[in-house]
């Protein structure tokens, strides 16, 4: 994603009612944050969040809460949420990698892992969602039916995906290498990305993961 400064989206993002603040006082009491005690699924690296708050508009019976680490891309979303009513839905600006830090264990039953960064040098494999010090963090958050659901285009990070993901004792539940022509697209919300990379003919990746053999 290109990434450009936009004046003031710190302050904007600092006094948003749709943004939490201080995140690590709500460990353990997300249900209160909502107001109810209804599933928890969030976004990591929703950009303008376009997937998520379909989601939330779709299924006002489960929570979501977006993940956005940087603030200018997380002001646009926060832009179209303005226009939106919805009670079910909240925006992170945080770095993936402290979720434990805010998340209490068990507390979240899905984690959606779309189009993420592919850091395709070797050394930057650690930045990689779906790298073992990642997945690490969301078994420490997830329910014991929880998910994970990683959607990409880049064939490289779906290669290093299914090895790095059984290898860090998870089970790929379900997979494809073409998203839109697989029965795995029932239900299929697409994200920005999504719609950006199909229109050019790429097929889309999906797999479905959840810790433990
Ligand atoms: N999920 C959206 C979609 O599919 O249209 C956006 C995809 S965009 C390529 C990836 C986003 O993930 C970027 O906005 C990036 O800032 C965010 N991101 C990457 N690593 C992150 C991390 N460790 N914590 C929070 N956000 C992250």
């Amino acid at each position: 994603m290109r990434l450009r400064h936009i004046p003031g989206a710190e302050e904007a993002i600092a006094s948003s009612p749709y943004v939490i603040q201080d995140p690590e006082l709500k460990k353990g009491a997300w249900n209160q944050v909502f107001g109810n005690s209804h599933p928890i699924e969030i976004e990591v690296g929703m950009g303008k969040g376009r997937f998520l708050m379909e989601l939330a508009l779709s299924h006002p019976d489960v929570n979501y809460i977006g993940i956005e680490r940087y603030s200018s891309v997380l002001l646009k979303g926060l832009q179209k949420r303005a226009r939106l009513e919805l009670a079910n839905i909240f925006f992170l600006c945080i770095d993936a990698r402290d979720m434990a830090d805010i998340f209490a264990p068990g507390e979240v039953s899905r984690i959606y892992l779309n189009f993420s960064d592919p850091w395709p040098k070797d050394r930057h494999a650690k930045r990689r969602l779906t790298s073992p010090a990642f997945l690490s963090v969301y078994e420490k958050i997830l329910s014991d039916q929880g998910q994970i659901e990683f959607k990409t285009d880049n064939q490289d990070l779906f290669a290093y995906s299914l090895e790095s993901i059984p290898s860090a004792g998870w089970t790929i539940t379900e997979y494809t290498r073409d998203l839109h022509n697989s029965p795995m697209v029932l239900g299929n919300v697409m994200t920005e990305y999504e719609t950006k990379f199909s229109s050019l003919g790429k097929p889309i990746c999906k797999l479905i993961a959840r810790p433990g053999r």
